[in-house]
């Protein structure tokens, strides 16, 4: 028996231990449901611990987080932020706001008595100051995306330039059939990995290749929708031969690509034949080989430089680690910005308070105070039963 409030969720809570095997653990359950129990539902244990008040929604987010989590630094994020890392630094923004707010209101209230603590000057230098912490966590959500989300990644390029035999170097294991015959992947494989710090959704396309075969034909369309899609493109050729017309025309669709290019020069253990201006517009051009696993580490590293902000280390920081915190705190940032210039412009003090306000209400959701019931009820959906 755990007395509230010494239990996960807050409340008197009874754990019943008994014997294994499904049909005694069948009667038990049934018992308890005869006696009036309860089934529990997606999340319903961090749920009961969000409204009694032990956990705030970062908190709980990231409880759903560690249970998903799919790399080691996503372990590291989300325990962090389930120790209340994130959390400690909204209430910090929160209270801070509040205070300035308080400040605000003094004055309007009493606009011929000296009631404000702080001066106009020192406003100022307060409203900077939180600014400039709300945009150093919003800057800190590139890495909560990259690491909890994933990058959404495509591995492109002619056939038999290499792509199978790299999407396995990533991928551990062979889960793209590597033959020497031109169009063999025909549809779109897709894996999530953790590359480093930041994890993958990386597809395996069929070569853009013109074809006759209607199959194969559907797997070019697929491949040219996921590149229009993707975050980060991944292209492949093949150093041991001279650039072909298909190379050329991929070169063309990278150049429109909105997602970040990386140029793969692949089969680096053979002596190379691409001419060395090839990919001269390009800027992110590596050597590596499938069969040698050369380059790889370079490419991890250049990843993780380019999806990361670099500064935020998962374990140690407050980082952003789901859209939803994202929106919320950058409609907190707006709020504010407004409100400071308002304050600076000499606007009339209430106007200032409004913003002030929106930005408090905009934190005070973020991390659960005030949040609406159906985020609420969205993100427990995502928990498994129980939990
Ligand atoms: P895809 O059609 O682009 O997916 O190409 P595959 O991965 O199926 O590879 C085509 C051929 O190139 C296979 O025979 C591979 O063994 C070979 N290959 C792939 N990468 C390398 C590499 O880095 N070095 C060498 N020497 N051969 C490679």
């Amino acid at each position: 028996v755990f007395r509230a409030p010494h239990s996960y969720p807050g409340e008197d809570t009874v754990e019943i231990t008994c014997h294994g095997g499904s049909l005694l653990t069948h009667t038990v359950l049934c018992a308890l449901l005869e006696a009036g129990a309860k089934q529990a539902g997606p999340g319903e244990f961090t749920r009961r611990a969000l409204l009694s008040g032990k956990l705030t929604l970062t908190e709980a987010e990231a409880i759903g987080n560690l249970l998903d989590a799919k790399s080691e630094a996503q372990i590291h994020l989300a325990s962090s932020a389930a120790r209340g890392r994130l959390a400690a630094t909204l209430e910090a923004l929160h209270r801070d706001v509040l205070t300035l707010l308080s400040t605000l209101y003094a004055r309007i209230d009493y606009p011929e008595e000296d009631l404000a603590d702080l001066s106009t000057e020192e406003i100022l230098v307060r409203e900077e100051d939180i600014l400039a912490r709300m945009e150093r966590l919003l800057a800190s959500y590139r890495t909560g995306k990259a690491i909890n989300e994933g990058i959404a990644t495509v591995l492109c390029g002619a056939p038999n330039v290499g792509k199978s035999s790299l999407y396995n170097c990533f991928a551990g294991d062979d889960l793209a059939i590597v033959t020497d015959l031109a169009g063999t992947t025909r549809d779109v494989l897709q894996t999530t990995l953790p590359l480093g710090k930041v994890l993958l959704r990386l597809c395996d396309t069929a070569g853009l290749r013109e074809t006759g075969d209607p199959v194969e034909s559907i797997g070019v369309s697929r491949s040219r929708a996921r590149m229009e899609a993707a975050e980060l493109l991944l292209a492949v050729f093949d150093a041991s031969r001279p650039p072909s017309e298909e190379d050329h025309a991929l070169l063309a669709d990278l150049r429109r690509a909105e997602g970040c290019v990386v140029i793969l020069q692949n089969k680096s253990d053979l002596p190379t034949q691409l001419p060395p201006e090839t990919f001269a517009d390009f800027p992110y051009v590596l050597s590596v080989s499938a069969t040698s696993g050369a380059g790889l580490d370079a490419l991890r590293a250049l990843i993780e430089r380019l999806f990361t902000d670099g500064e935020t280390v998962p374990a140690r920081d407050a980082v952003l680690a789901s859209a939803r915190q994202y929106a919320a705190l950058y409609e907190a940032k707006e709020a504010l910005a407004r409100s400071l210039t308002a304050f600076r412009t000499g606007l009339p003090t209430d106007l200032a308070a409004s913003d002030l306000e929106r930005s408090l209400a905009a934190l005070a959701a973020l991390d659960g105070s005030s949040a609406n019931e159906e985020i609420i009820a969205d993100i427990f959906s995502r928990f498994c039963v129980g939990k």
